[in-house]
C-alpha cells in the first residue's frame, strides 16, 4: 500500500460471514470493533464506524498506514481489507479521480471491478468498468486483462456511497477472538502447542495459559520459552494471562509410588486437573491442547482416553487430525516455530521410562492413582504457588 495515501482515506474493512447467525450478528461486530480498536490502542487513527456488513476505519493525515496494515492483518475475524477513497457518483468525475491515482502506480496490465449493491445507481457494473478502464487504457495505453491483472481498481457502491481501492489485503479470516468465550490451554514450550492455542483462538476463543515447569529438577529454559511464545500470541488477542506451576511436589508422588510406566500418563491427568482448576477460577469453559493422534507413545487413542478422563470440562484438540509437517508448515507461519525448537527440558520426559505405556488401562491408571494418596492436596498447594504472568499488546 502507498505510505503517503493517509490524506483523504480510509480502510474499508470487510468481515466474513462465516458463522453469522442472524441473531448474533450485533454481537460479532460489536466484538471485532473493539478487537481492531485494541489492535490500534497506540497508534493515531480517526474514527471507526459500522457500516452495511463493513467497517470504515477513517485515518488522519499522521496516521503510519503500514503499521495499521500490520496490526489489521493479524485481527481475527477480518476477511480483507483495503487502503479505499471515496469517490463520486459521478461517472466523469469518478473515472479522472481514478485516474488521478493510478497514474502514479506501477503496473502493466489492469483491471477494473465494480461491486454495486445499491440497484438505486443508474449504471450497471460492466458499464462502470468499461467508462473507468476506457479512461486509463486511453491515456496509458495499458491492456485490461480480466484473468491475471496486475492492478485491479475495485470500486465498491453500497447505500448510496462509493469507494475506490487498489490493493486488497487478506485478513486472518475466522472470528474475532472473545466472541466464543474462554478456554485454558495447556502451553509446553514444544511445537504442537502455541499452534493449536493459535487455531482456537481464530475460532473466536480468548486463550488462558498454563504452563507446566519441573524447576528446580530441570533447568528454566521451558518457562521462559513458554512465556515468549504467550507473547508472540498475544498479538491476537491483546491481553494474556499465563499460569506457570512448579509440576515437581505431584511428579515426586508418582515417581515414589506408581508403575514406572504409567508415570507420563499420571503426569499428564494431574496436568488436566491443574488446567481445569484455572479454568474454574478463570470462568473458562474448555481446556486446550496440542495433540495430534498417535504422534508419540503418549498420543495413541488408548493414552488420550486414559488421560481424558480425569477431567469433566471438554478438551479441545485442533490438531488431532493434522500430520506433524502441517503443523510445522503453520508454527513458521505465525512465528513460533524458533522458539519451540530451542532446547529446553521437558517437564514430561522428567523422569520417564524410555517405553512408555502405550495402550493403558484405564482401570489400572485408577487403581494406580488410588495408591498414591494424598494427591489432591499436592494439586490445591501447587494451584496456590502458581505464577501469574499478565502480558499486553500492544
Ligand atoms: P508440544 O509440541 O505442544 O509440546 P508434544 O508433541 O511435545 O506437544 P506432548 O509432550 O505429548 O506432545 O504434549 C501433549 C500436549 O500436552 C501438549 O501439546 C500440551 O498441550 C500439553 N503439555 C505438554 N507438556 C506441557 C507443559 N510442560 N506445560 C503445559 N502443557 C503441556
Ligand atoms: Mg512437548
Amino acid at each position: 500500500m502507498e505510505k503517503s495515501a493517509a490524506e483523504k482515506s480510509l480502510i474499508l474493512i470487510h468481515y466474513s460471514e462465516i458463522g453469522l447467525k442472524k441473531g448474533n450478528r450485533g454481537y460479532f461486530e460489536k466484538k471485532l470493533a473493539s478487537n481492531i480498536k485494541k489492535a490500534l490502542k497506540d497508534v493515531e487513527i480517526g474514527e471507526l464506524k459500522r457500516d452495511y456488513g463493513r467497517f470504515l476505519l477513517y485515518l488522519n493525515q499522521d496516521s503510519p498506514v503500514e503499521l495499521i496494515v500490520d496490526r489489521l492483518k493479524k485481527v481475527m475475524g477480518i476477511a480483507h481489507f483495503s487502503l479505499a477513497y471515496p469517490g463520486s457518483a459521478n461517472i466523469d468525475e469518478l473515472k479522472e479521480q481514478i485516474f488521478e491515482r493510478i497514474k502514479t502506480q506501477d503496473f502493466s496490465t489492469f483491471c477494473v471491478r465494480t461491486r454495486r449493491s445499491d440497484k438505486q445507481f443508474p449504471m450497471t457494473s460492466p458499464e462502470i468498468n468499461r467508462i473507468v478502464g476506457t479512461r486509463i487504457h486511453e491515456e496509458l495505453h495499458k491492456p485490461v486483462d480480466l484473468k491475471n491483472a496486475e492492478l485491479t481498481c475495485h470500486i465498491e457502491i453500497y447505500n448510496k456511497q462509493l469507494f475506490f481501492y487498489f490493493d486488497r489485503q487478506p485478513g486472518k479470516r475466522g472470528l474475532p477472538v472473545g466472541a466464543s468465550g474462554r478456554v485454558v490451554s495447556l502451553l509446553s514450550a514444544g511445537i504442537d502447542s502455541p499452534v493449536s492455542s493459535y487455531l482456537i483462538m481464530k475460532r473466536g476463543a480468548r486463550v488462558i495459559f498454563v504452563h507446566f515447569h519441573s524447576f528446580p529438577m530441570t533447568n528454566k529454559a521451558s518457562y521462559h520459552n513458554a512465556i515468549k511464545l504467550a507473547e508472540n500470541l498475544t498479538q491476537y488477542q491483546y491481553q494474556t494471562l499465563v499460569y506457570l506451576m512448579p509440576l515437581i511436589p505431584i511428579q515426586e508422588k508418582i515417581i515414589l509410588n506408581a508403575p514406572m510406566k504409567l508415570r507420563l500418563i499420571l503426569y499428564r491427568r494431574m496436568m488436566l486437573r491443574l488446567a481445569q482448576m484455572v479454568a474454574r477460577k478463570e470462568r473458562a469453559g474448555a481446556l486446550v491442547t496440542g495433540e495430534s493422534l498417535g504422534q508419540v507413545a503418549s498420543q495413541t487413542l488408548e493414552n488420550i482416553v486414559a488421560t481424558s478422563e480425569s477431567v469433566s470440562m471438554p478438551i479441545f484438540r485442533p490438531l488431532i487430525g493434522m500430520d506433524k509437517e502441517e503443523i510445522i508448515e503453520l508454527a513458521r507461519k505465525i512465528d513460533t516455530f524458533d522458539v519451540s525448537t530451542e532446547p529446553f527440558d521437558d517437564c514430561c520426559s522428567y523422569m520417564v521410562p524410555e517405553n512408555p505405556e502405550t495402550k493403558a488401562k484405564l482401570r489400572e491408571v485408577r487403581h494406580a492413582e488410588e495408591q498414591l494418596g494424598g494427591w489432591k492436596q499436592i494439586l490445591d498447594e501447587i494451584f496456590q504457588q502458581a505464577e501469574v504472568v499478565y502480558l499486553q499488546f500492544p
